[in-house]
């Protein structure tokens, strides 16, 4: 396995990288504070595949004018459950921020509300948006399509995206509980970064170019890759497909690659969060009865929730080791003379 160099950088020094690169390629500065909270968040969590490695395709669309630094998003909660946020072309972070508030006030008043955004670009992991929800005292959940990457069962050709999930539970006093995966065997990110490494996949990740299962990243990455657990994560897969782009009336997986400009960056696409109340719903006594269960399921041995690795890498304050190639990659683009 190749010897990967890394240098030693502060989750500040981070975020100001992320933020001085998002501004010099045309970000106003909510897009440019959203897009680097989001950075620098992924660095602190250990969610390496949607950090600091992300930021060359963000730039990418940023240049070719696909998406818009200076993105206006419009959020509109017409009907009380349901809230609904254009992003005018930009990337997700900031409609994010524009709409979870105001989808937590719907879900706090009606019980249950969802959230679409449409006009979105979406490059990120999604746990920043079901997290904000569980921390609110709501569970949350949130999908998003991509473009055609993961063959579904059955089948030997890309037409679902790698289309993540991600649900929050809320623990009074303690950390939610979240999952956050992508429906297929591994996320691209994860891929890109196992071919940038020289780092084997689990045999059955994907399909390389001759249709054949590989552990090769570099073949998957010319085939493609499978949805989780066969037939059940494809059916799960589908489900994205329909609640992110049939629920929201943007692009199903399919229709962003017929689309897209291919330019490194997000296909445009739309997502949906859904925000429960739970005191609303099951009442009073809801957190005590899903501590028992939690209590129950952490005294199994060999068991960890889901988000606790994340949320133990977040208690660690100091420096981050990052990619010295990715860094380099990343001060070019800085010094680079732009437009
Ligand atoms: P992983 O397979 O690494 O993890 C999936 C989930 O399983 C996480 O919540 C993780 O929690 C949990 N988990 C992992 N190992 C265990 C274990 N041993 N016991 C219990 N729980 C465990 O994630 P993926 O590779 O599938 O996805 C990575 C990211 O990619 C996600 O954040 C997703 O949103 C993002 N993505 C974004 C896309 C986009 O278009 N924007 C497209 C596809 C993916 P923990 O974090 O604690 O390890």
């Amino acid at each position: 396995m190749a010897q990967i160099e890394t240098e030693q950088l502060q989750l500040r020094e981070i975020y100001q990288l992320s933020f001085d690169i998002f501004s010099k390629y045309g970000c106003d500065n909510n897009n440019a504070t959203a897009l680097a909270r989001t950075v620098e968040t992924a660095e602190r969590d250990g969610s390496l595949s949607h950090g600091l490695f992300r930021i060359p395709g963000y730039i990418a669309s940023l240049k070719s004018g696909k998406v818009k630094g200076i993105a206006q998003p419009k959020v509109e909660n017409n009907m009380a459950s349901i809230v609904s946020v254009d992003a005018d072309h930009g990337y997700a972070p900031f409609a994010l921020k524009c709409g979870l508030p105001v989808l937590a006030q719907a879900a706090n008043q009606t019980g249950i509300a969802i959230m679409k955004i449409t006009n979105t670009f979406h490059f990120a992991a999604l746990w920043p948006e079901t997290e904000f929800l569980a921390e609110k005292g709501l569970v949350g959940v949130a999908c998003t399509v991509y473009k055609p990457a993961v063959a579904p069962a059955g089948a030997g050709q890309a037409f679902f995206g790698t289309n993540p999930l991600s649900f929050a539970w809320p623990r009074p006093s303690k950390t939610p509980v979240v999952f956050d995966m992508a429906t297929s065997t591994l996320a691209m990110g994860d891929v890109q970064i196992a071919a940038r490494d020289g780092h084997e996949l689990p045999h059955g990740t994907g399909l390389g170019p001759d249709g054949k299962p590989s552990d090769d990243p570099a073949e998957i990455l010319k085939g493609v890759l499978l949805p989780f657990g066969g037939y059940k994560g494809s059916a799960i897969s589908l489900m994205v497909e329909l609640l992110s782009a049939g629920m929201t009336g943007d692009n199903f997986s399919y229709e962003a690659g017929e689309k897209d400009n291919n330019d490194g960056g997000p296909p445009k696409g739309g997502e949906l969060v859904i925000a429960i109340n739970p005191e609303l719903v099951a009442g009073a006594g809801w957190a005590d009865h899903s501590e028992g269960f939690f209590q129950k399921l952490e005294g199994l041995e060999g068991i960890r929730v889901p988000g606790e690795r994340r949320h133990k890498n977040r208690l660690d304050l100091g420096a981050r080791n990052i990619n010295k190639e990715l860094l380099g990659k990343l001060r070019d683009l800085l010094e680079a003379v732009y437009p």
